[in-house]
């Protein structure tokens, strides 16, 4: 009998074989995450329940030499949970319990594998929530959240998912289970739990974290402006933040991106003559706000805002939330397929970022809308196009690649909050040098020395910094445009 018969026989006896999917319909699902630029059919995705079993599993990977690829709901959008060929992908769908909540705490232990909007709604009786909201809050999960170091609308005051995970617990790739933070025995020494968050997979697999929940804001206040263009609506972002108050929330929709959310689920009547739409909100206790949001609105007017407005009720306030995020979904009435580009700039660099990627997206002759965290800077050109058509996928992944060169060149970085996972592994070249890379290889060979978890991902081929480098400065060349 094969290594891998052995080792599929031996995962089916783990999880019962009715958790153990091999035949090639059933791991149709499993070949990508929300990136259809990669795909892979893996050997065999196994869903155990527990973390036993989950050491069990990894267990048997390590003996057999094989990889394994952990997996949430799927909802990545840089391939990070797209399996190589021959690896094992594990599922956390099935570890959902909620395990404990300590209301005077304000944590709750909860396993990898929840939504993260079902823990919000579990503890909502409390007046208790958790804070970081990423757009696909009703399907991605709590471990995939960790891995990727999620972010979203309201982590602009509140912070990312690393400011709200207190512990972890992680099946390493040898199968022995490390307990971090609140969860281990003890909480000082390194910050391990740090460095789990956000390691995509890489170092093992996270089945239960300890969160920290916050008291649901007293009152909140949303307003809505309308600008002429990206330029005066980047100006509003700038000074709003310089005011004083932190909003909770200031997101930014483009001319292309309203024209798609017009279409989508939740219209919210733009009219045809604004060029940018400013999502601004406010939460906290009820005295103040609505000063923060009047001030908010009058230097929206200082900047030539066409319309603005407050929130009715909390209708009015739920519509707009829909509209912004349901934008990605929206994309599907604009093209036959999108890509979702990442990247971080300072908040000072808006205007010209968004005017170098509405070049490069012209130059590559592509569709490019944006909808994203103006606060954070956290950029998301959604990239319109066929895969139909010949060369137009190779022109989408240049333009993406070219778009996040205009982010570093600006004093960001190549990921916001999507993380690197199989499409940006060159682009961290952008950023880091090959020393740093290094650096990065000896942390997570402490974790994974025989290269076992989440394989293939986050990390450029060695020696390739200063060729990556060189075609990342010249986005006209790679699209095939210089004279
Ligand atoms: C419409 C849409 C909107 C989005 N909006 C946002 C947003 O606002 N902010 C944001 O940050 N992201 C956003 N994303 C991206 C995505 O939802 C997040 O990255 C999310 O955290 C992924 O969670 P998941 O459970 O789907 O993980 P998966 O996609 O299954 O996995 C993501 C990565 O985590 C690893 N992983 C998953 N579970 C575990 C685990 N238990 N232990 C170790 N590693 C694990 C996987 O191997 C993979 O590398 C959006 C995606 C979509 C499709």
């Amino acid at each position: 009998m094969s290594v891998h018969a052995d080792l599929t026989d031996e995962l089916a006896r783990i999880v019962g074989p009715r958790y153990l999917l091999r035949g090639h319909a059933e791991l149709l699902p499993y070949m990508t995450d929300a990136n259809r630029m990669f795909a892979g059919m893996p050997l065999c995705a196994v869903c155990p329940a527990t973390t036993a079993e989950v050491a069990a599993v990894l267990s048997a990977c390590h003996r057999a030499g094989v990889g394994f690829v952990p997996r949430g709901a799927g909802t990545g959008l840089s391939g990070g949970a797209t399996p190589g060929e021959g690896q094992v992908v594990v599922s956390l769908a099935r570890l959902r319990r909620i395990r404990s909540v300590d209301p005077a705490g304000r944590t709750a232990v909860v396993e990898a594998g929840v939504v993260n909007a079902h823990l919000s709604r579990r503890v909502e009786h409390l007046g208790l929530y958790y804070a970081p909201d990423p757009s696909s809050q009703s399907a991605c999960t709590i471990g995939g959240n960790v891995a990727e170091n999620s972010g979203g609308a309201h982590c602009l005051k509140y912070g990312v998912t690393t400011n709200h995970v207190l512990g972890l617990e992680v099946v390493l790739p040898d199968g022995c289970v490390l307990r971090t933070g609140l969860l281990g025995p003890r909480c000082l020494g390194y910050d391990l739990t740090g460095v789990f968050c956000g390691s995509e997979g890489t170092l093992g697999i996270v089945t239960a974290a300890c969160v920290r929940l916050l008291p649901r804001p007293e009152g909140v206040r949303t307003a809505l402006a309308l600008f002429r263009g990206v330029d005066d609506a980047a100006a509003a972002v700038e000074r709003v933040t310089a005011a004083g108050a932190v909003p909770a929330a200031l997101e930014m929709l483009d001319r292309h991106a309203m024209t798609a959310v017009e279409r989508g689920a939740y219209p919210v009547g733009y009219p045809e003559h604004v060029g940018a739409a400013l999502l601004v909100e406010f939460d906290g206790i009820e005295a103040g706000l609505d000063d923060c949001v009047a001030d908010a609105m009058a230097i929206c007017r200082e900047c030539a805002v066409v319309e603005v407005r407050a929130a009715r009720d909390t209708a009015e306030r739920q519509l707009w939330w829909n509209n912004r995020k349901a934008a990605f979904a929206a994309m599907g009435r604009m093209a036959p397929a999108y890509y979702v580009a990442d990247g971080v700039i300072p908040r000072t660099a808006l205007t010209r970022v968004l005017g170098e990627i509405a070049a490069v997206s012209a130059d590559a002759r592509l569709w490019t809308a944006n909808v994203f965290h103006a606060g954070d800077g956290n950029l998301h050109p959604l990239i319109g196009y066929d895969p139909a058509v010949p060369g137009e996928s190779e022109r989408v992944v240049t333009a993406g690649s070219a778009m996040l060169a205009a982010c570093v060149a600006a004093g960001g970085a190549v990921s916001g909050e999507h993380g690197i996972g199989l499409e940006k592994r060159d682009e961290l070249y952008y950023w880091f040098d090959e020393a740093d890379m290094a650096a990065q290889r000896e942390v997570h060979d402490i974790f994974d020395p025989r290269d076992r978890a989440n394989p293939g991902k986050m990390y450029p081929l060695p020696g390739r910094c200063a060729e990556v480098r060189r075609a990342a400065w010249d986005p006209r060349a790679r699209l095939g445009l210089a004279d």
